[in-house]
């Protein structure tokens, strides 16, 4: 399974916003156990985005895409979405509904033309409600190729996330990701020449480049932290690939490690 995130939103390529909805899906998905290559940025333009779909289905099987659900940019996410899956959008009461009562708790009575292109889904796609605001997220493709649509702002994003990966892409992996933190003593236990990144780096050699587990050195102010993450079907699986590597690390830098810990 390999997964591929399309944040949409002009805001982003100008710098405007930072894209905190990719680190957060990225995190996630990696949690999942499901791989990820590539992540793209487009603006608020229908045709960049029909292309960005495109490549991103060209090498991905799910692609999870933020941004660009609200009526203001007349949905453009969702109808290039429809498009490539060959769709075209229906009315779908349930969402017209808690619009409608949305807009009213906001004192809007008048539901607006722009408003009403909100409650328009894709045929046959699995609509996923909004508590906290008005656009729903959306499921289309099944288990070959499929694309989650996610509304831009982080909240909106985070809850309806959450309801996705319950009823959908929890289901389409079942790898699980375990990752060991090994912290190295601080620079006021060590001189920083032995326990530096780059020392560190140096002395950990090829291990730096193996794949499951893969292993990475972080420079913190306290210490430099060294993270091993390994994939398994299962946790003792991923325990267990992992544990040479460990060993390894632990024989390379015996006294300069301060401590070892699961990661949350
Ligand atoms: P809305 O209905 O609120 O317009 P939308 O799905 O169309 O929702 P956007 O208009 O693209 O979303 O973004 C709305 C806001 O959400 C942005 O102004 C920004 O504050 C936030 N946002 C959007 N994308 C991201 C992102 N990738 N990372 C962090 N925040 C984001």
């Amino acid at each position: 399974m390999v997964a591929e995130i399309i944040c949409v939103g002009t805001e982003l390529l100008l710098g405007d916003i930072v894209n905190t909805n990719a680190q957060y899906l990225s995190k996630e998905l990696a949690k999942l156990g499901i791989d990820m290559y590539f992540q793209t940025v487009v603006g608020d333009n229908r045709e960049r985005i029909r292309v960005a779909i495109d490549q991103a289905f060209s090498r991905s099987d799910l692609v999870i895409m933020t941004g660009g659900l609200g009526p203001t940019k007349d949905d453009i996410t969702k109808t290039a979405a429809a498009e490539y899956f060959g769709k075209n959008l229906v009315f779908h009461q349930q969402v017209y509904d808690h619009v409608k009562k949305k807009l009213d708790s906001y004192g809007i009575h008048q539901i607006s033309e722009s408003q009403k292109t909100q409650a328009l889904v894709p045929e046959g796609a699995v609509v996923i409600m909004n508590p906290v605001g008005l656009a729903p997220g959306i499921i289309m493709g099944g288990g070959e190729k499929a694309i989650v649509l996610l509304p831009g702002p982080p909240k909106e994003m985070k809850g309806i996330f959450e309801e996705c990966k319950k009823v959908f892409i929890s289901k389409l992996t079942n790898r699980v990701i375990v990752s060991i933190n090994i912290k190295c003593k601080g620079p006021d236990e060590m001189p920083l020449s032995q326990i530096g990144e780059s020392p560190i780096a140096d002395l950990l050699g090829d291990i730096l480049e193996n794949e499951n587990p893969t292993v990475a050195t972080y420079a913190k102010e306290d210490g430099v932290l060294i993270r091993v993450t390994a994939s398994g079907n299962t946790r003792e699986e991923a325990l267990t690939t992992m544990k040479p590597v460990v060993m390894k690390i632990a024989d390379i830098l015996k006294d300069k490690i301060a401590w070892v810990k699961e990661a949350d």
